[in-house]
């Protein structure tokens, strides 16, 4: 397939999901995006031989939220390996992704990564391991993504801070189940700031680029994952990447993919392109009502899916 082909893929898509972007609700829980214009859509292709394709706002940034916690996954993979899953799980929640209930019940083990409490005990895991994990992520991203203007928003940041009582609980649960080991203050900090990283959709797509092409970023041929590890992440961002809408994700755009409330999603397709769609209108569970289209879409018109 072409890149003039995608290109005009992508121009289709960015016409046919208008009508949808003020149907979502930007999320509210913090005033730094409940003042989010609605009315925005960017989406990238960045594929394993180092091209570009986008359409829609493509300059526009905005906070990569849960997409972060891919990220963090894959810094403590590097890390830890197999012993990270002595504290978080692998399965698909099926609850929401601020859950409190389910880690009541499974005694402090977060079900899998990319829910929150599972982001924020992987950080915590990090936290042990890095002396600025803040400053480490950013610079992880502006490498992988190859733009050193990339910076944190800190006014999301501090916002989400401000607001972080539910994420405290959840770490404040593990601890009493002996599944946290630093400061929980500092752990979220530095959560926040990784949630807070700026980027716009060519960017995410980007630095992504590993998961597409078996764990090696393909602009510096750098192993971030190895081939293994890099299975096994896709293999966990399809069952659990979108919460309790990934059956749902899975079924209608056939790719593993991560969500994020900003309205940010990024998707893959081993050895082909990572894809980075923006737009903040967000559905019930938090995910972009337009996004999610637009990759529907992408999949349909491209014939493309993992199966
Ligand atoms: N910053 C958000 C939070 O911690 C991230 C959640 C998300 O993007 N789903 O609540």
């Amino acid at each position: 397939m072409s890149i003039a082909h995608y290109q005009q893929v992508l121009n289709e898509i960015a016409i046919e999901v208008r009508p949808l972007l003020t149907q979502g609700k930007v999320a509210d829980y913090i005033p730094a995006l409940a003042s989010i214009d609605p009315n925005q859509f960017s989406i990238a292709i960045y594929t394993t031989d180092g091209q570009t394709v986008c359409a829609g706002d493509c300059s526009e940034r905005f906070t990569i939220q849960s997409v972060s916690k891919v990220m963090t996954l894959t810094l403590a993979l590097q890390r830890y390996g197999d012993a990270l899953w002595e504290r978080v799980g692998k399965e698909p929640s099926g609850t929401a992704f601020n859950s409190l209930t389910q880690l009541e019940f499974e005694k402090g083990i977060p079900r899998n990564p990319f829910i929150n409490a599972g982001a924020i005990v992987t950080c915590d895991a990090l936290y042990g391991r890095l002396s600025a994990p803040r400053y480490f992520m950013l610079d992880t991203f502006r490498k992988l993504a190859g733009n050193q203007s990339i910076i944190i928003d800190k006014a999301v940041a501090n916002s989400e801070y401000e607001f972080k009582h539910r994420n405290a609980a959840m770490a404040h649960l593990m601890k009493s189940f002996d599944n946290f080991n630093n400061d929980v203050d500092d752990v979220l900090w530095s959560y926040f700031n990784f949630c807070a990283i700026e980027l716009n959709c060519i960017e995410l797509a980007k630095a992504y680029n590993f998961l597409a092409n078996k764990g090696v970023d393909c602009s510096s041929g750098k192993q971030v994952l190895t081939s293994l590890q890099n299975k096994q992440l896709n293999s966990l961002l399809f069952t659990s990447g979108l919460y309790d809408a990934a059956g749902d994700f899975g079924y209608r755009v056939g790719m593993p993919g991560k969500s994020g409330v900003s309205g940010a999603i990024l998707a893959v397709l081993p050895n082909k392109f990572t894809v980075a769609v923006y737009s903040p209108g967000l559905n019930g569970f938090g995910n972009s009502v337009a996004g999610i289209t637009a990759l529907e879409l992408l999949s349909h018109k491209l014939d493309i899916s993992i199966f």
